[in-house]
C-alpha cells in the first residue's frame, strides 16, 4: 500500500508458499471467532497486555555473538549456527536439538579458548 500510495515501482505477485503459510490458518480462524462475538479481537489484545512474566522464571541474558558480534542470547547467535549449518552441508543444524547444535559449534570453533570448549584444540 505505502508504495502504491507513493507511486513507487514495485512488483505484487503472491509468495508461492503464502497459500499455505500457518498465519492463514490463525487468520481465518480468528475470522470465524469474530463472526460468533465481534469483540474477540479486543479481547485476545487485553489478555496479552495483561501477561506477565513469573518473577522466578529463568530468563536469557543478552550477550553478543562470538562470530559476528551481534546481540544474542546464545555463545553463537542462531544466525551463525545456521549459516555454518548451510556451509558444511548440514541444513537441519540450526533447527535440530540445541546440545547437538553447541556440541558441533564448539568442536568447529575457530576459537577454542572459551572455558565451555569441549574440543581436543586446546
Ligand atoms: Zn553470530
Amino acid at each position: 500500500m505505502y508504495a502504491y500510495f507513493r507511486k513507487l515501482v514495485y512488483f505484487s505477485t503472491e509468495c508461492v508458499f503464502a497459500p499455505n503459510a500457518y498465519r492463514g490458518h490463525a487468520r481465518m480462524l480468528l475470522k470465524d471467532l469474530e463472526k460468533v462475538d465481534p469483540a474477540v479481537i479486543m479481547n485476545i489484545i487485553q489478555s496479552g497486555e495483561s501477561l506477565t512474566i513469573n518473577a522466578t522464571a529463568n530468563m536469557p541474558t543478552l550477550s553478543r555473538c562470538t562470530r559476528c558480534g551481534y546481540v544474542s542470547s546464545q555463545e553463537v547467535c542462531k544466525a551463525c549456527v545456521l549459516l555454518e549449518g548451510l556451509n558444511k552441508g548440514l541444513p537441519r543444524l540450526g533447527i535440530g536439538k540445541s546440545s547437538k547444535v553447541k556440541r558441533f559449534m564448539q568442536e568447529n570453533s575457530p576459537c577454542c579458548k572459551t572455558q565451555s570448549c569441549l574440543c581436543n584444540k586446546k
